[in-house]
C-alpha cells in the first residue's frame, strides 16, 4: 500500500500514521522526523533546513525532493509506504509522481484529514516534547505523568520553536497558500478521500481504515 497523509500541521496525521504502519506493516516516512533528526546532528542538510523549520516555513522543494527520493530507493519500502508531510507543494507532489512512475509504482490512496483551525492551533500550541527520546505530549489533552518532565526518560520537556504561536500562524498561512492546492491536485487524479480528524485517535483510526478498505469512489 502506497499512502500520502495530507492536512495541517497539528490534524494528526503523524500519529494517524504510527499506527497505520504497524497494522498494514509498511513503514512511514516523515520528512518533519527526518529533518528535525539532521537538525539535531547538525548535518549540512540541517543547518539548511532548520531556519525555515523555526520560523514555521516550507523548506526549500529541492532538499525535501532529494530527501524523499533517496528515501523511497531504500529496498525496505518496497512494500509500502505511508507518507506523512509530504508533499507539501504541488512541485512536490509533481516530483513524487516521477520518482514513483520511474519505478513503474502508483499511489494507491491519498488521505486529507480535516480539523478547525481553532482546534490546530490549541492543539499545537500545548504540545510538548521530549528532546531526549521524542516521546510528545499535550499539557491538556495528554499531559506528563512526570509534569513537565518526560513520564518516559525524565527529561526536561520541551516546546517545539515552530509550535509558538508566531510561528503557528506562519505554518498555518503556508499550508493555505502551498499546500491546499495538493487536494485539488490529488482529487483530479481520483486518489482523495476525506476524513474528520477533530474524533479521538481511536474514532479516526476507525474511519482511516474503512476508508481504506472501500474502493475509491472519488
Ligand atoms: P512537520 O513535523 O511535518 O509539521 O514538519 C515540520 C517542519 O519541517 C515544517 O514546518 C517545514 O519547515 C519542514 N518540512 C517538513 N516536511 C516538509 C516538506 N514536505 N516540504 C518542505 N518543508 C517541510
Amino acid at each position: 500500500m502506497r499512502l500520502v497523509f495530507l492536512g495541517a500541521p497539528g490534524v494528526g496525521k503523524g500519529t494517524q500514521a504510527d499506527k497505520a504502519a504497524v497494522q498494514y506493516r509498511i513503514r512511514k516516512i516523515s520528512t518533519g522526523d527526518l529533518l528535525r533528526e539532521a537538525v539535531r546532528n547538525q548535518t549540512p542538510l540541517g543547518l539548511e533546513a532548520k531556519e525555515h523549520m523555526d520560523q514555521g516555513r516550507l523548506v526549500p522543494d529541492s532538499v525535501v525532493i532529494g530527501l524523499v527520493r533517496e528515501k523511497l530507493a531504500d529496498p525496505l519500502y518496497v512494500n509500502g509506504f505511508i507518507l506523512d508531510g509530504f508533499p507539501r507543494t504541488v512541485p512536490q507532489a509533481e516530483a513524487l509522481a516521477k520518482v514513483l512512475d520511474e519505478r513503474s509504482l502508483q499511489l494507491d490512496r491519498v488521505i486529507n484529514f480535516m480539523v478547525s483551525r481553532s482546534e490546530i492551533v490549541k492543539r499545537l500550541s500545548g504540545r510538548r516534547s521530549c528532546p531526549k527520546c521524542q516521546a510528545t505530549y499535550h499539557v491538556e489533552f495528554a499531559p506528563s505523568k512526570s509534569g513537565s518532565l518526560c513520564g518516559r526518560c525524565g527529561e526536561t520537556l520541551v516546546q517545539r520553536s515552530d509550535d509558538r504561536p508566531e510561528a503557528i500562524e506562519t505554518r498555518l498561512r503556508v499550508y493555505e497558500e502551498q499546500t491546499a492546492p495538493l487536494i485539488d491536485f490529488y482529487e483530479k487524479k481520483r486518489l482523495l478521500s476525506h476524513l474528520n480528524g477533530a474524533e479521538t485517535v481511536d474514532t479516526v483510526y476507525r474511519n482511516l481504515v474503512k476508508a481504506l478498505a472501500a474502493p475509491q469512489t472519488a
